[in-house]
């Protein structure tokens, strides 16, 4: 059986390595010339790490990722108004947590898949066909995918993991043509950028601003390097560039250690709407969605990577080795998988306020939470409340 799969992100290498692993032929189309290297820190636990190491794929990850201390909000001055040890998030993870970047979870997935997959890049898909499956009067029909430089592909199966503005979501029967994104109203940057002095005063602790409307978040990472993340206010979710660089100047004069690391921004940033991906049907035909492409949870639920990542166990575990009715391996994976992204989703929207307080009693708020959580005993009532269930204790599910 052969299977496309459209993006070579995270959902789409983790889908083609497992899918490959149960026999499939798999060929990857995406659309960008080479692996992909904007990104910043994501924190990495909860069903997707869970999901790696079933798929023998978490030491290719592991050996690129990051551990910290501390986190400490810091205001412009320079001081520390609250801390909390990371450790809080590993326990409540069960050990199961670590910081990557986001790039080398894709440089770690792409070591994992190694040569069972084919990856073409510079493949832009610009149309799809989602195809039939055959039944007693229909011969059924392939998927096809069209690309821009007038190449096509065609397989039994297509996966859709072309991320949150997806291409090929626009061509399942059923899908609205717009409408799908809530925009959480916030924008996002990240960027990384070398800076060894940096990163030595700012040690293994991640330095996030104390403040209103904005945040700024710092890492290093043991070579030298800094990754900047900031999360803004923004109620245009498609901000032209003069407005994507005044949104950028609004994470001016929130301490030292940001403004250093606007002045070293490279020319590419990473840099994206927050938003949730609400998608009525995630299958048509042989054609189904994967990862933000059907569900984005939004940075704020902090699990886009890990539900790529387990979404693609469960879908192919649903396909099997390509002798199950596809129909119902898709319904099948959208009906247990649908009810741990919408509660991620849930903890998206509620989290959008603790991550950027908009007033001042929001702030105090914030900091009194923080407080709780470094008492050890609510650890992980806190945790709970900022990413949801599925991260911590009951509720964990095993893709
Ligand atoms: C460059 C980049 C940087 C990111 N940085 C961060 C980050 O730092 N932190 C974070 O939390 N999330 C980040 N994200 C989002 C995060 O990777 C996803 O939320 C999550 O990993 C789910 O992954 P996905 O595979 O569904 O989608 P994505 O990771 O968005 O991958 C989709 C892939 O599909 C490709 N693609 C899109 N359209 C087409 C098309 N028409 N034809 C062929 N290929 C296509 C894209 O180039 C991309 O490689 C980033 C995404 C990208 C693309």
């Amino acid at each position: 059986m052969q299977a496309l799969v459209v993006g070579a992100g995270i959902g789409g290498l983790a889908v083609a390595g497992a899918l490959a692993r149960d026999g499939w032929q798999v060929t990857v189309l995406e659309q960008a010339p080479g692996p992909r290297t904007a990104g910043y820190m994501i924190d990495f636990f909860g069903p997707g790490f869970v999901a790696a190491e079933s798929l023998g794929a978490i030491t290719h990850l592991q050996r690129r990722s990051e551990l910290y201390e501390r986190a400490r909000y810091v205001d412009p001055t320079g001081r520390t108004r609250a801390r909390f040890p990371m450790d809080s998030f590993l326990n409540a993870a069960h050990g199961k947590f670590f910081s990557i970047l986001r790039p080398d979870i894709e440089t770690g997935l792409r070591e994992w898949v190694g040569n069972s997959a084919t990856i073409v890049q510079g493949a832009k898909v610009v149309s799809v066909e989602p195809g039939r499956c055959p039944d007693a009067e229909d011969p059924g029909m392939p998927a096809r995918a069209l690309l821009a430089d007038g190449r096509s592909f065609e397989a039994d199966l297509l996966v859709g993991a072309d991320g949150i503005h997806s291409a090929v979501r626009g061509f399942l029967p059923g899908t609205p043509a717009s409408g799908v994104l809530r925009h959480l109203g916030l924008h996002v940057f990240g960027y990384v950028f070398y800076d060894p002095e940096l990163a030595a005063s700012l040690g293994r602790d991640v330095v996030l601003s104390d403040s209103l409307v904005r945040q700024a978040t710092l890492y290093a990472l043991s070579d030298g390097r800094v990754t900047f993340f900031g999360v803004v206010e923004c109620s245009d979710p498609d901000p032209d560039g003069d407005a994507r660089e005044d949104l950028i100047k609004q994470f001016r004069g929130l301490g030292a250690h940001v403004d250093r690391a606007l002045a070293r921004r490279p020319a590419e940033i990473f840099e994206d709407v927050v938003a949730l991906a609400v998608v009525p049907a995630w299958s048509a035909g042989r054609c189904v969605l994967l990862g933000d492409a059907a569900f984005a949870v939004s940075l704020l639920a902090g699990q886009g990577a890990s539900l790529a990542i387990s979404g693609a166990k469960v879908l192919a575990d649903a396909l099997g080795s390509g002798g199950n009715d596809i129909p119902a391996a898709l319904a099948g994976y959208e009906a247990s998988w649908r009810p741990v992204v919408e509660q991620q989703q849930e903890a998206g929207r509620r989290n959008a306020r603790f991550f950027v307080p908009s007033g001042r009693r929001a702030l105090l708020l914030r900091r009194w939470s923080l407080h709780l959580m470094s008492l050890g005993p609510v650890n992980a009532v806190i945790a709970r409340r900022v990413f949801g269930a599925s991260v911590v204790g009951k509720g964990h599910p095993a893709p």
